[in-house]
This record gives structure tokens, sequence and C-alpha cells, in this order.
């Protein structure tokens, strides 16, 4: 068995559902020779899957961007997640897709013809973030951004936010806060969100960040609680006398940052902004 991984787990893979353990792929798929794939990540909140139109939506555009054909419509997806959600016993679940080109000789170049794409799902429960989380909010620590220029692609090639992640736990904290040229990108695998005077703030959605799922929904929720937003470049001095700081994600839903470097964000502890997009947050999922 593998560790950490519950006995019972059911995976989809190429028209299957099959023991997770069981699951196997070719070495020369070429997404384990060259990251050549997508992926999402869709929360279930009692069974259900929030915002999965979005989720789907992304997946298409990732599929896209690198010219692999979407093996599913809407309904298709929809239907393969509903299976992966009913043959679990959690009512909350992380639901995990990929898709990547398929198998074939091992060459750069995208192989001719028309490659069968792997694909991949899985759930696994979702434990939400904690009172000690939520409420005492997270320490973090900043790097420069060393990623490619295609952050935008929800991509498996994932070394650069591999590596940013483990510049986060060597260094005992959970999260880092990126900077390209000085300017605030993201978490190794989070948006991250800056309040100054009332005003909340995030980078450009453009090649230099993932546009989470979060990212529009938290804009909403925003629009609804009339916090102002505002989308633009943001300098690191900004983040440095931010008055608050948060990060968003699927699994970590939306978390204040109290901390980065050691140094205090704002008062040192979450915030009213933080407070009021939380309880937005928590009423959505019901
Ligand atoms: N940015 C990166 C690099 C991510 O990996 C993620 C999610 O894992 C996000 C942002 C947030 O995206 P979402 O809200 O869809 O989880």
């Amino acid at each position: 068995m593998i560790p950490g991984i519950a006995e019972d787990a059911v995976a989809y893979l190429d028209g299957t559902f099959l023991p997770l353990a069981e699951a196997r792929v070719s070495v020369l798929d070429r997404g384990f020779i060259f990251g050549d794939g997508v992926y999402e990540v869709v929360p279930v909140y009692r069974r259900r899957p929030f915002r999965m139109a979005q989720h789907l939506a992304r997946l298409a555009r990732s599929l896209g961007a690198i010219r692999i054909r979407n093996p599913h419509d809407e309904a298709g997806w929809q239907a393969l997640v509903e299976r992966l959600i009913a043959a679990h016993p959690y009512d909350d679940q992380i639901v995990y897709l990929q898709v990547t080109r398929g198998v074939a000789k091992r060459d750069h170049a995208f192989p001719a013809g028309d490659l069968a794409p792997t694909v991949f799902g899985m759930s696994s429960p979702f434990t939400r973030p904690d009172a000690a989380q939520r409420d005492g909010g997270l320490a973090t620590v900043s790097m420069p951004d060393e990623r490619w220029l295609h952050c935008e692609i929800k991509s498996v090639s994932l070394l650069g936010n591999v590596l940013a992640r483990q510049y986060a736990a060597d260094r005992g904290v959970p999260e880092v806060v990126m900077f390209r040229d000085g300017f605030l990108s993201e978490g190794s695998s989070s948006n991250v969100w800056l309040v100054k005077d009332g005003v909340l703030r995030a980078p450009v959605k453009n090649n230099l960040i993932l546009e989470g799922i979060r990212y529009g929904f938290i804009e909403s929720l925003a629009a609804a609680r009339g916090i102002r937003f505002e989308m633009r470049p943001i300098a690191r001095a900004e983040v440095d006398a931010a008055d608050e700081l948060m990060l968003s994600s699927a699994t970590k839903e939306i978390l204040p940052i109290v901390s980065l470097d050691g140094r205090p964000v704002g008062a040192g502890r979450p915030g009213p902004v933080y407070a009021s997009l939380r309880q937005g947050y928590d009423e959505a999922i019901g």
C-alpha cells in the first residue's frame, strides 16, 4: 500500500474505475517523461463539487494552451467526477483530474497523428483548514519566483512550484510569497491577496500567475460585501506595508497570512477584510 492513501481509494484511468493502488501508466507516458499534461483540483463540499463549471473551463483552457484535445465535454467530466465522489465515503473531498498527451516514443515534439490522451482522476478526503489556521493565520517566507513564463497554464510540470513549497517547508512554514522582478506573483500553490486602507488588491491575471478559481470567487465576494477591489501590479514595498495579507486555493480556501520573513503583517493577526471574506466563503459553501 502507499502511505497516506486509503485502502478503499478509487481512481479513474482511461475509461475504467479501479483501486488507486492498482492504477498503472506506461513509463513512456509523456506526463512521466516530459511533464506534458495539465490538471485540476476541485473541492467537494457535502458531496457537491464547488465551482465545477469554472474548474472545467480552466481545464479546457489549459488543454487548449498545450494543444491536447479535451477528452470529455462538460457533461462527460461531470459524470466522471460524480462517480468518483460516489465511490468514496467522505462528504468533503478533493477531486484531482489529470490529462497528459499520452503514450509515445520519446521525442520532444508532439507525436504525429491523433494520440489518445491519458485521463486520470482520483479523490481524497478534504481536511478543511482548522481553527488554528483560520483564526491564527499562517507564517510565510518570501522568495524570488523562479518559474517559467506560462504560469497561467495549470501544468503538471510543477518543479518550480515543488522547489518553492520545499523552500517553505525547509523554513518550517506552510507557504511562500513569491516576487518576480520586484512584484508580487503568488504562492507555490495559492494566490496571494493584499489589503491596504480597506482596499483589496491582487496581481494582474496574466501569464505570471495561475488564475485560481478562488480568484474570481473572492472578487465576487468582495463586490457583494462592499470591499473595493483593485487588480494591478503590486510592488514588494506595498506587500511589506500591507495591513493584511491572505492567500487562497482550493484546499486552503482563504487564509490570513500573519507574518512574512518573521515580520508581522499589519497588526500581526487576521484583519477585518479577511474576516468578511471568510464569512462570505463559509456562507457560499453552506
Ligand atoms: N496558484 C497556484 C500556483 C496554484 O497551484 C493554485 C492552486 O493550487 C492557485 C494559484 C489557486 O488556484 P485555485 O483557487 O483554483 O485552487
